[in-house]
């Protein structure tokens, strides 16, 4: 009680806003040290609509979310709709959907504002008017507008149920599907409706009544910082700010046994060592703190992001990108605990996917692009069906024939919004630097100082490693393109209209930066060689010792029991001969890895994203490799690695600009 009585002279003190941005903040939280003032800016994502995915491996996957994914979507959202047109006073009757499922009602709408940047269909667009229009007169008077709420008359942001009712989820959701609304339509309805809800939470938690509380679901920390950045509303990066710094201080009770790490929330920021608690909310928690240092330039928001970035990516993430192993509590589990047979919600990689991109904003290494590749081409990859009707809650990679099916608790529609964002993970822009992270056929515009550049990017990547850019510099003549030469590379040979750069090196970021006058149609051509490799884990990673598992590319590849004569558990032999194949009959199209095991049989493996499409079968991921002797050096500052390359490259990392000077 003490607590909040201090809280709330603080917040009476600050009354009128701009003290949680600008001034000391919460008592008792020390102030950051040093004078580090943010990057926000420095290097920006490039808005979805920016990119065209045209052909390659991204662009008939992104006509199968827009053909099938959006159609099939509007099925479950019936208890949505019904609900919401009951909040706007129609007489109606249920069933309605609980209270976190609006959430989906917003996912669903971001994706469908992705598509229509990308492929206008007015049709679509005037059903997303009318929901807009039913939310307008369902919205209260004070501006709240979570209808579950509003339907069951029910307090709004219910002190006693904070950490459950997902109040917070369901409005960051509708900010962030509201600013896709409006930047790729122009529209401004659903955005002042989101404006207004965003205001009553400002005043319910900053006013002068103000109490101090936040949502269990983090989420709206991210969406808040977004809000601010399109609306230049300082007052929503300080709600974040206080939502963040308010956590650890006992000012949200459980709900029941749910333990306090499950929502962020065991100790304060500043003490939080680890990404703890449950995955999903634990990964959009860590892409608010990251959102928040780039916006607020706080030192101490940096730092915490970091730690939570090591924390996940060099301890507590598959091979597949995937986060979270335990059902109990859906938790990120201690160090180095990944089981083959883990949970892995769907979710929890999307939420990575996130936080690698901001972690890009905020440090700017290649480091980020490895992960967010990893995870989108991987985990998040794999959760949604060829046919982009059909999704996977968890992504294990040991299964035992179980066979996707449409829960549709939260996932679908936040993996479709992911897989939209593919052009906005893509490039980057800031001053006169382009980045690019990843490597997807079509064409982007980059907001450069000076004016737009234009690039088109040909690749069949990630199948084949080559990649050619052709340039229209527009106004800006000198600037630098920077390719990000991934992780998994070993060897790659670039040449600038068919003059080969020599050598070729990257920067301390992990970038191979082009600076020079650029010309109309100058080509790039970059070619990453892209051999079978096999990977093993940090060897306190229990289910991996003594196994390897098949990558190639940024592409993790896994046996089923129908390719394998109902046998997935395959040994490899010591010398194994892998071999790529195309196999455009098979699964939409993949590249196939081939060898015999140690008894001399044949074996095919699969991409990853691609398992479970079709009969139940048995699934692995890592398999036994005989003869093998796992070595413990050489794993700081990493939790998998090529393991026939390993030792060499410990010894003679491969080259950056410093070793070339
Ligand atoms: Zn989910």
């Amino acid at each position: 009680m003490k607590m909040f009585k201090r809280f709330a002279l603080f917040l009476m003190a600050c009354a009128g806003g701009g003290c949680l941005a600008t001034a000391a903040g919460v008592p008792g939280v020390p102030e950051g040290a040093g004078h580090w003032a943010g990057r926000e800016g420095k290097i920006s994502p490039v808005p979805v609509r920016n990119v065209r995915l045209e052909g390659g491996f991204w662009g008939p996957k992104i006509r199968v979310y827009q053909e099938r994914s959006i159609p099939h979507s509007w099925q479950y959202m019936d208890g949505n709709l019904r609900a919401l047109r009951k909040a706007a006073g129609e007489k109606i009757d249920g069933p309605f959907n609980g209270t976190w499922d609006e959430a989906n009602l917003y996912k669903l709408l971001e994706t469908i504002a992705h598509s229509l940047g990308m492929f206008p269909d007015a049709a679509l667009e005037q059903k997303v008017d009318e929901i807009v229009d039913l939310l307008g007169r369902a919205q209260r008077a004070n501006g709240y507008a979570h209808v579950f709420i509003i339907n069951e008359g029910k307090p709004e942001w219910d002190p006693a149920f904070l950490d459950g009712s997902h109040d917070g989820y369901v409005l960051g959701h509708m900010i962030e599907a509201a600013l896709e609304y409006h930047a790729n339509t122009g529209k401004r309805a659903f955005l002042d409706i989101a404006c207004k809800a965003a205001d009553e939470a400002c005043e319910h938690f900053l006013g002068p009544k103000g109490v101090p509380g936040f949502c269990g679901h983090a989420e709206l920390e991210m969406a808040l910082v977004e809000l601010a950045r399109a609306t230049g509303r300082t007052r929503y990066v300080e709600l974040s700010r206080a939502f963040v710094e308010w956590r650890g201080r006992g000012v949200v009770r459980p709900y029941g046994a749910t333990p306090r790490s499950y929502f962020q929330d065991s100790v304060p920021l500043r003490q939080q060592r680890n990404l703890d608690g449950h995955a999903v909310r634990s990964t959009f928690f860590a892409t608010g703190v990251a959102d928040l240092a780039l916006a607020a330039g706080e030192p101490d928001y940096r730092l915490a992001a970091n730690r939570f970035w090591d924390s996940v990516t060099l301890r507590r993430m598959t091979i597949t990108g995937s986060t979270g192993p335990r059902h109990e509590h859906e938790a990120l589990g201690e160090d180095y605990e990944l089981p083959n047979n883990g949970y892995y919600e769907s979710c929890g990689a999307c939420g990575l996917a996130d936080f690698a991109q901001r972690m890009f904003l905020l440090e700017g290494g290649s480091d980020s692009g490895d992960v967010l590749e990893r995870v989108l081409y991987n985990a998040v990859l794999h959760g949604i069906s060829l046919d982009g009707t059909h999704s996977y809650y968890q992504n294990p990679l040991s299964d035992m024939n179980r066979e996707r099916y449409n829960s549709w608790v939260c996932c679908p529609p936040n993996l479709s919004r992911t897989l939209f964002q593919v052009g906005r993970y893509a490039y980057a822009s800031g001053g006169r630097d382009a980045y690019l992270n990843l490597f997807v056929a079509g064409t982007v515009q980059l907001p450069m100082e000076g004016g737009p550049v234009g690039l088109k990017i040909k690749t069949e990547y990630p199948w084949e490693g080559r990649v050619d850019i052709s340039v229209t510099p527009g106004n800006v003549s000198r600037f630098a393109i920077n390719l990000r030469w991934p992780g998994w590379c070993e060897r790659a040979t670039l040449a600038i209209n068919g003059s080969a750069v020599n050598p070729l090196t990257k920067t301390d970021r992990g970038y191979i930066r082009l600076e020079r006058e650029w010309r109309d149609n100058d080509v790039i051509g970059f070619v990453m060689e892209m051999p079978v490799q096999r990977i093993e884990a940090h060897p306190m990673i229990k289910d991996c010792v003594g196994k390897v598992a098949l990558q190639r590319g940024p592409l993790v590849y896994g046996f089923e029991g129908v390719d394998n004569g109902g046998k997935a558990a395959i040994e490899l032999g010591e010398q194994p001969q892998l071999r790529v194949e195309a196999r455009p009959d098979l699964l939409g199209g993949v590249r196939v890895v081939t060898g015999d095991d140690a008894e001399g049989k044949g074996f095919v493996a699969i991409p990853f994203y691609a398992m479970a499409n079709r009969a139940k079968s048995v699934q692995e991921v890592w398999i036994m490799q005989r003869g093998w002797k796992a070595s413990e050096a050489w794993w700081e500052g990493r939790l998998y690695r090529n393991a026939d390359v390993t030792v060499q490259k410990a010894v003679a990392p491969s080259p950056t600009e410093k070793d070339a000077k």
